[in-house]
């Protein structure tokens, strides 16, 4: 065994914690005070890796200068961050010299000739260890400049590895020896080792790269090798989560995890730890602690051998997406030996990982699934490892479906504790998700299925929220204050609205899509001014948002699936159609999204299809807010929220509640005409799409019927008294015909009027609304009454109350139009943004 070096910690620093100059200052002031001796494992910068990812991926192919791009701004990137860390001096030029090196090579690669499209691994390796050499020198410079000695240290001297390019294993005793030789003189002389991440030496002693979010793993190694106290991941989230927080906006942090839950988590795609990462420190007693960087004195996770938090069998979820299932299938199977066995063999031979085997107990099949990417050469595989039964029939063949994913649920607890499978799959199918295949390790420390990927965040919150994971103990991710927009419809309203969203201060409100029913524009970095011009005007000429250049052709609950599948922050979906779209929210809101309705139809349509509707958005914890429903902007559901929620109770509420009827109305008292005055309406945002709707009372009759269901009203709209005032003839006409038709319709409107005047009453059209019965229709009022005074859209409702019995509290104001509509929406997506 090694002298153990007392109290050495070994800390990583993920991309995100050295994402620039602040955070890399960050970083060495938390290494700085760190006491006893350590060891520093630096990532690239955050992105970096990608970047160069995406410069390789380029050579070859003349894609206009896009290598020497992005090496002129990595060379920028990091050239900022080492000013901010390192003094100016002879330190500072070398490090200048040398960052402006490594990117001028990769800038030269924008040359390379076309044979050279298809790099080889070990040159992709070559590229890629910039990122993190380039890190470990600036990390190194920087504590030395902070007064705290220290020296970078190359990983090939250290890192051991079998040599396979671009996802090496290390070779543990070697790498122990390397490190133990190479480190412990540094560390006797207080001197701080830093090492780059992610690298390791191949055979013949090329850089080879240890697969993506290799850092965490070559800290690890280091901690085994040097015995050290404890190792600390230091990354962008609070710890090792429940779940994905970008899946499960609830997740929360893990207190403590058993080294076996936490490497199976890794394994299963959680991508907070790189899968082999734990290897080294297996069987050792050195507890690593996943800590948010931000918050250096949060616990974060501790990763160890203790078993805690017996009360959750379940700890975590992980999901793998992107997977395709093979099934292997045939009746000459049954009682022959050895099946499962060759066919992981075949995949292992082609270097396919598989993420899930299953087994039909009557083995008549074996599913298992593997990446989408290697599916085609697995299926390859086993048809030819398979060949003779084919031959002989006793193996059909081998089926493949893609687009699906894997997930798995973890903990060690399931193992003493029956009935969690049962737990699993019903809460799938409460939510009516189909699973594929099913797997449970023998370990019993997992439970993997899969289902179609659309599915798989649906899946990963029901089993969340089934296992009440929220309440597992730690803290949750810092909520992002930016909320993410999606409008469903961009008529007139919808637009108006964009504008207000786009224009909004303080960058709490983002838009990010536009659905309309033949597509939709999804922009996750938000929309921008031009993206909103080309919509308008793309709607403006009666096309889809999906004919725009950035739209794609989809079913709106398509569109809402695709959304759902990006990592938006706190999603709010608003609907300004006037459409039947019920089961379309029901479905944003199991996928994540909150709600804002200008539309009335979803809430006023029967009672349990808006009960369903609640009822979905209630269960998923999500919020719904519908203002604009009733009275556009003017705060009515809101005064009905505040008398109830200071415990008053609410009797009935009696109002003008169309704009539209309102302005007709008053316009003919000053003696307009009905058809001059409708098209004026019309032409001022006033109106329905189809003004009928306005006419007929259906517009007010659905608006009442959500005031009476604030009441506690049971009845649907059928029980709701609405008088019509669109003439029998006029309502089946087409409204292009109806439209040119108005005039004839002026004079029974003029008699009307004058009727009710020449009784000294004016004519308004009031909703009565109480728990009882509803009832909509012309009222001739008397000057005394609160109505009588209204003119042009002004809506105005009168809340009777317990308190306010014989005085009712009254809310008026303009109840129609396009910016008082859009602002009352507005409003309700603040207050959702803010909450
Ligand atoms: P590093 O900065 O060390 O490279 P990573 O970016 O590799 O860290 O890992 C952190 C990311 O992993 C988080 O930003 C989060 O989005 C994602 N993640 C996925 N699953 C989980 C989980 N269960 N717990 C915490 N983070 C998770
Ligand atoms: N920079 C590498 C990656 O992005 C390794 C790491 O971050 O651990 O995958
Ligand atoms: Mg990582």
């Amino acid at each position: 065994m090694p002298r153990p070096q007392k109290g050495l910690t070994v800390h990583k620093f993920g991309g995100a914690s050295l994402a620039d100059a602040k955070a890399m200052k960050n970083a060495i002031a938390l290494v700085r005070g760190t006491p006893g001796p350590a060891v520093v494992v630096v990532s690239a910068l955050a992105g970096v890796t990608d970047a160069l990812l995406e410069a390789a991926g380029s050579v070859g192919r003349k894609s206009e200068g896009r290598i020497e791009k992005i090496a002129g701004l990595l060379a920028l990137r990091h050239r900022r961050c080492f000013e901010g860390v390192v003094p100016p001096g002879a330190v500072r030029n070398a490090l200048r010299e040398e960052i402006r090196r490594a990117f001028g090579e990769l800038g030269l690669l924008s040359r390379a000739p076309v044979f050279l499209q298809d790099l080889s691994p070990a040159t992709l390796d070559s590229i890629l260890a910039r990122g993190e050499e380039i890190a470990a020198r600036i990390f190194a410079a920087g504590l030395t400049a902070a007064g705290r000695p220290a020296v970078r240290v190359s990983p090939l001297d250290l890192i051991a590895t079998d040599g396979r390019f671009g996802s090496a294993s290390p070779l543990l005793s070697e790498t122990d020896r390397n490190v133990r030789r190479v480190l412990q003189p540094h560390l006797k002389k207080r001197v701080v080792p830093v090492v780059a991440g992610f690298l390791g030496a191949a055979p013949d002693g090329r850089v080879a790269t240890l697969g993506r979010g290799g850092s965490d793993l070559t800290a690890a190694l280091l901690a085994r090798a040097l015995s050290a106290r404890a190792v600390f991941l230091w990354k962008d989230v609070p710890g090792i989560l429940t779940a994905d927080p970008r899946v499960v906006a609830d997740a929360r942090v893990i207190p403590q995890l058993n080294i076996r839950e936490a490497a199976e988590l890794a394994y299963y795609g959680a991508k907070v730890l790189q899968p082999r990462a734990l290897i080294p420190v297996a069987r050792r007693r050195i507890p690593v602690f996943v800590r948010p960087f931000a918050r250096p004195d949060e616990p974060g996770t501790e990763i160890s051998r203790r078993r805690t938090l017996a009360r959750y069998p379940v700890k975590a979820l992980s999901a793998i997406s992107g997977q395709a299932l093979l099934t292997v299938t045939g009746n000459g199977m049954l009682g022959v030996p050895g099946i499962a066995a060759r066919t992981f063999a075949a995949l292992h031979r082609d270097g396919i990982s598989v993420s899930l085997i299953s087994q039909a107990s009557s083995e008549h099949s074996i599913c298992l699934s593997v990446p989408q990417a290697s599916a085609r050469e697995a299926r390859r595989s086993l048809l030819e490892a398979f060949a003779e039964e084919i031959a002989r029939r006793e193996i059909d063949g081998v089926e493949l479906a893609s687009g699906l994913a894997t997930i798995s649920v973890v903990g060690l607890g399931m193992a003493g504790t029956p009935g969690i499978a049962a737990r699993v799959f019903s809460a799938l199918a409460r939510g009516s998700i189909n699973v594929v295949a099913i797997a449970q390790g023998s370990s019993e420390l997992n439970i993997s299925f899969v289902v179609a990927q659309m599915q798989a965040a649906e899946a990963q919150r029901l089993i969340h929220e089934s296992f009440q994971l929220s309440k597992i103990g730690g803290g949750a991710v810092e909520r992002s204050a930016r909320a993410d927009v999606a409008l469903l419809g961009f008529g007139s309203v919808g637009r108006t609205l964009a504008g207000l969203v786009r224009g909004s201060r303080g960058g709490r409100l983002r838009l990010c899509a536009v659905i309309d029913r033949g597509g939709y524009v999804f922009r996750p970095r938000g929309l921008s001014a031009r993206d909103l011009s080309e919509l308008s005007a793309a709607k403006g000429r009666g096309r889809s948002v999906a004919e725009t250049s950035r739209g794609t052709n989809s079913s709106p609950a398509d569109a809402i699936a695709a959304l759902a599948r990006h990592a938006l922050s706190r999603p709010i979906l608003v609907d300004v159609t006037a459409e039947a779209t019920g089961p379309l929210l029901e479905k944003a809101a199991a996928s994540g999204f909150d709600l804002v309705l200008a539309n009335k139809r979803p809430l006023s349509g029967p009672r349990d299809e808006a009960q369903r509707l609640t009822k979905a958005i209630a269960s998923r914890g999500r919020r719904l807010r519908y203002e604009a429903t009733v009275g556009a902007g003017l705060p009515i559901l809101d005064t009905h929220r505040k008398l109830v929620e200071s415990g008053d109770r609410v009797v009935r509420i009696d109002g003008c509640l169309s704009g539209t009827l309102g302005f007709l109305l008053s316009e003919i008292e000053r003696g307009a005409s009905f058809s001059a005055s409708l098209k004026r309406a019309i032409a001022s945002g006033y109106t329905e799409p189809d003004p009928r709707d306005d006419l007929s009372g259906a517009d007010v009759g659905r608006k009442a019927l959500i005031l009476g269901r604030l009441l506690g009203f049971a009845g649907g709209p059928s029980d709701v008294a609405v008088e019509s005032l669109v003439p029998a003839r006029a309502a089946k006409l087409p409204l292009a015909r109806f439209l040119e038709r108005l005039s004839e319709f002026d004079g029974e409107w003029l008699e009307r009027v004058r009727r009710a005047r020449g009784r000294g009453r004016a004519l308004r059209y009031v909703a009565s609304v109480s728990r009882r019965g509803i009832r909509v229709g012309l009222l001739e009022v008397a000057p005394g009454s609160p109505f009588h005074g209204l003119k042009g859209t002004d809506n105005q409702v009168a809340f009777t109350t317990a308190r306010y019995r014989s005085n009712p509290l009254v809310v008026q104001g303009p109840g129609a139009g396009l910016a008082v509509t859009a602002g009352g929406i507005f409003n309700d997506l603040a207050e959702l943004a803010g909450e």
